[in-house]
């Protein structure tokens, strides 16, 4: 292994890696990352604040050349109940097999397989790394039920009908 593993330092560089060769050499790749550095992430968030720690290795196996990632790290999600913050744990492990655009075109026309991606010769790893994280949010983020910090607030003004009705009856 040794000399095969890089951290990368992103305050310096952006990783990039050859996506076939890293994982016909079984290559590995780690580090940590800011949300920050993640905006189509933070577009989802309630803030940036937190980070993401992330593991690549590439293996081979036959003709079949695969990524392996492994994202550890937490985000806050916005509660779709309440509307506060809501710590969401990040804990994803993939598997992506690397095609060749027609094979991922072959593929995709028989309606399978979401475990592969294009083998680039320059593949942006954090590009990689965030659309595993998107994939993994859940639709509708919510507060166990009955655990919401704040209890909605408007319903009593706006949207009850009692007052609907009230505020009918007056004209
Ligand atoms: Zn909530």
């Amino acid at each position: 292994m040794g000399e095969n593993i890089y951290h990368a330092r992103l305050m310096f560089a952006r990783p990039f890696i050859d996506s076939l060769e890293f994982a016909k050499n079984g290559k590995e790749l780690c580090g940590e990352i800011s949300l920050i550095d993640l905006p189509r992430l933070s577009d989802m968030l309630i803030n940036s604040e937190g980070s993401l720690t992330y593991r690549v290795i590439g293996s081979q196996e036959g003709d079949s050349h695969k990524l392996e990632i492994t994202l550890n790290g937490k985000c806050n999600l916005r509660c779709q109940r309440c509307l506060e913050e809501l710590p969401y744990p990040l804990d994803i492990s993939a598997h992506l097999q690397l095609l060749t655009a027609e094979m991922l075109e072959e593929i995709e026309d028989e309606g399978s397989i979401e475990d592969a991606i294009e083998a680039s010769r320059h593949l942006d790893v954090l590009e990689l790394i965030e659309d595993e994280v998107l994939l993994n949010l859940p639709f509708a983020p919510r507060h166990p039920e009955g655990t919401c910090a704040a209890p909605i607030k408007d319903l009593r003004q706006k949207d009850n009908p009692f007052a609907i009705l009230a505020a009918l009856k007056k004209q």
